[in-house]
């Protein structure tokens, strides 16, 4: 029996080959009718005897398609025989294009295929892979509104995109080297080089030990090999910092250890940078000091040539910006930004509309959430208002919420400065007309002085929104679940309601009552932020003892520059209290000689973390008191008992510092687990959510899943957003949406 009717598919159907399929599954089952993109749905009218089968085929969508709804209507309208997919047309803005998405295994046998017409062509895709959020100018998702615009498809181009058995059948990316972008190298200066294969050159550049900047998918890369890392380090004035790096397929588990979820991880369609253990902690130091490296395959046409070119099996590919401040796209600003950084650019022609990072990803957690995975678009019901989230200060992005769904934004980068301001402010504009979204709700940090707080009054009272502050660690545990839980954050710092620096705290409750019932014990923080750059001030923050200062002076320290430190202290002037995690954890470093100054986000943290994977951890005696109804761990009898056994140990033994180290993670971990567990008690919540950036830290992280599993209650932690403070703004929205949604 003949049978007919209009589909209405809803969600990521645009850029991940929604139409060829429906126009495939038609022609397979003899279904008669139109396909049509209408913004972020498509619009199907069938008819035919298999009818059934096929909206059961439709409904389950290409590979790379995300599935909100399938509606089905009756229709009184003929449909004539044979099936076509027809110009797109505009309907509402509800779903959202698709990340960028690494290259196929199809594609890359295209470009190594002898006479074939993709052989060696660095941009080959099709509409399985490719270019998408980052060359998106406004939906639907046509060529005509990407920065593939300018290159019209050559007729070969044109034949396959109409061709229904091709791969790139209606794929919005196709392009050849006859008609697609194409790549130029240059020196410094900008003069073009002379040959005619710039991968070759390029290679041939990297291996003699040349630094090069190479504009790829969202943004530039800074490229060289192993031997001249420390030439780059000097350049870029990043002696300490580590850089992730690529890899040829076959060598990286010769490098590092590589479990099979982290290999599926980093063959994905996203082919994010994933932190993996090494093999032999002290091997490629230069690279990365610490006991992990992060490590990518090529990801694009361009890198697979690079490494089918290239002699060394790895390179450094670092984003070419300076650490917090946005990704450098644009070919000029590269010119003269990096002119004195890099010996040579390799550039490709087709613009990057939208800037994207890589993303970075350890143990299955999202550490920045960027290419392959933003824009990040999550079903959650948080009531009719339009809201956005501006997120924190540092790893910033932007999340809109909008009839039933959040999407957030790449990685922005540390809002500190007017250039990262800036890029936050596009992206939201970028989003916001992707989304066509009206915002009536603006959710920010409750710190007053943030820039991105700024902004959100800015965009308020232009635009007569209502203003929702959200305390940073309320917002950690939103993200997390609105389920009632226990809450453990635990991070760097964030704004608490009582004007100090919060970051060890435990909630109980449901986002948006989330009440603070624990926390570490408060300590100062001597020269508030030159605490964090120097985190020996913070150990005498932690313990304001002689002992600390003769140790301090035997480091070199000056009488006056003590003096001046102890009377900090003493008189409280120009000091904060915090009760911040990661703050103790630089302090422990500090003490155990492991960093003395900070040069990157994390670092006496960090490697604390690398010395404890050596080391072998003991049982402390935890102690805790209560204030104001809040109990309270002590950080200082943590540091406390390892002065004591450093001191016992004498200078130099390295195996005691490690051992002490992780000592001091495990029982770090164990006493924040037990705050976390004496308030589950106390409230009887059966959940306990962990969010925060030092959750990162496995050996914190575990300890504290598995006192809580013994516990027999649930560990909930968010996969699908980050851990640290790039989960912030998803949980700003959550907390504003809860919030209003009760109070409408
Ligand atoms: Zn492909
Ligand atoms: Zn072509």
């Amino acid at each position: 029996m003949q049978e007919k009717g209009k589909i209405t598919v809803r969600g990521i159907v645009q850029g991940v080959g929604f139409r060829p399929f429906v126009y495939a599954r038609a022609c397979a089952l003899g279904i008669s009718g139109t396909v049509k993109n209408l913004g972020s749905e498509v619009e199907i009218f069938a008819r035919g005897d298999n009818f059934e089968k096929f909206l059961v085929e439709v409904s389950r969508g290409p590979l790379l398609s995300r599935i909100d709804s399938v509606e089905v209507s009756g229709i009184l309208q003929e449909i004539p025989d044979g099936f076509f997919i027809l110009p797109s047309g505009t309907g509402s803005l509800t779903g959202m294009i698709p990340p960028d998405i690494a290259i196929c295994d199809d594609c890359v046998g295209d470009i190594f295929n002898k006479g074939g017409r993709y052989r060696d062509y660095w941009a080959t895709s099709c509409v399985n892979c490719g270019s998408r959020y980052s060359i998106v100018q406004e939906i639907p998702y046509d060529r005509e509104r990407t920065s593939m615009a300018e290159f019209p498809p050559c007729p070969d181009c044109a034949r396959e995109y109409g061709d229904p058995g091709c791969r790139r059948h209606h794929a919005q990316t196709i392009a050849c080297s006859s008609c697609g972008p194409h790549l130029t190298l240059t020196d410094a200066r900008g003069n073009k080089a002379e040959g005619l294969d710039p991968i070759k050159e390029t290679a041939e550049l990297l291996d003699t030990g040349n630094i090069l900047a190479i504009r790829g998918v969202g943004g530039f890369h800074i490229a060289c090999i192993e031997d001249t890392v420390d030439e780059l380090k000097r350049r870029l004035g990043r002696i300490e910092q580590p850089l992730a790096i690529m890899v040829r397929p076959d060598y990286i588990g010769e490098l590092a250890c590589v479990s099979p979820e982290e290999r599926q991880l980093l063959t994905s369609p996203v082919h994010p940078i994933v932190v993996l253990k090494k093999r032999d902690p002290t091997a490629h130091g230069t690279i990365s000091s610490l006991h992990t490296i992060g490590c990518m395959l090529p990801y694009t046409g361009l890198h697979q040539l690079l490494f089918s070119r290239l002699k060394h099996p790895l390179l450094i590919m670092t984003s070419a910006n300076m650490p917090g401040y946005p990704m450098i796209t644009d070919i000029d600003q590269a010119m003269s930004k990096l002119n004195r950084d890099v010996d040579f650019f390799l550039t490709h022609d087709r613009k990057i509309v939208n800037r994207c990072d890589d993303s970075v990803m350890r143990d299955g957690y999202i550490i920045r959430l960027s290419r392959g995975i933003a824009p990040k678009r999550t079903a959650i019901a948080l009531g009719n208002h339009c809201i956005l989230g501006v997120g924190p200060e540092l790893n910033a992005n932007a999340t809109i919420y909008r009839h039933g769904f959040t999407i957030t934004s790449p990685h922005v980068g540390n809002v500190r400065n007017p250039p990262t301001l800036e890029y936050l402010q596009e992206t939201v504009r970028n989003l916001q007309r992707l989304l066509g979204a009206k915002f009536d709700v603006v959710a920010h940090d409750l710190h007053p002085q943030f820039l991105s707080t700024r902004f959100a009054r800015e965009i308020a009272s232009d635009q007569g929104l209502e203003l929702v502050p959200v305390q940073h660690h309320r917002a950690h545990i939103a993200a997390t679940t609105s389920e009632p839980c226990i809450g453990i954050a635990i991070d760097g710092v964030g704004y608490g309601d009582d004007g100090t620096v919060w970051g060890c705290e435990i909630f109980s409750g449901q986002a948006p009552d989330l009440e603070r019932v624990a926390h570490l014990d408060p300590s100062a923080m001597p020269g508030g932020d030159l605490a964090t750059q120097f985190p020996e001030r913070m150990l005498y923050g932690i313990l304001p003892e002689q002992k600390v200062l003769s140790l301090l002076s035997g480091r070199g320290w000056s009488d006056v520059e003590l003096g001046v430190l102890e009377k900090q202290v003493g008189s409280g002037f120009n000091v904060a209290q915090t009760t911040s995690t990661g703050r103790l954890l630089d302090a422990a470093s500090a003490l155990l000689g492991l960093c003395r100054e900070r040069t990157y986000d994390g670092e006496p943290a960090m490697k604390l973390e690398s010395a404890a994977a050596g080391g072998c951890a003991e049982l402390w005696e935890l102690k805790f008191t209560t204030r104001q109804g809040c109990e309270m761990l002590s950080g200082r009898s943590l540091i406390e008992t390892a002065f004591g056994l450093i001191q016992m140990a004498g200078d130099g033994d390295s195996q005691a510092i490690r051992d002490i180290a992780a000592s001091f993670q495990y029982n770090l971990a164990r006493g924040i687990a037990h705050l976390a567990l004496h308030a589950a008690d106390r409230e009887g919540m059966k959940q306990i959510a962990l969010s925060g950036g030092v959750a990162y830290n496995c050996a914190i992280r575990e300890t504290i899943r598995t006192e809580i599993t013994e516990h027999h209650l649930g560990c909930i932690m968010n996969k699908d957003y980050p851990l640290g403070d790039g989960c912030v703004s998803f949980g700003q929205c959550v907390y504003a949406g809860k919030l209003l949604d009760r109070r409408d």
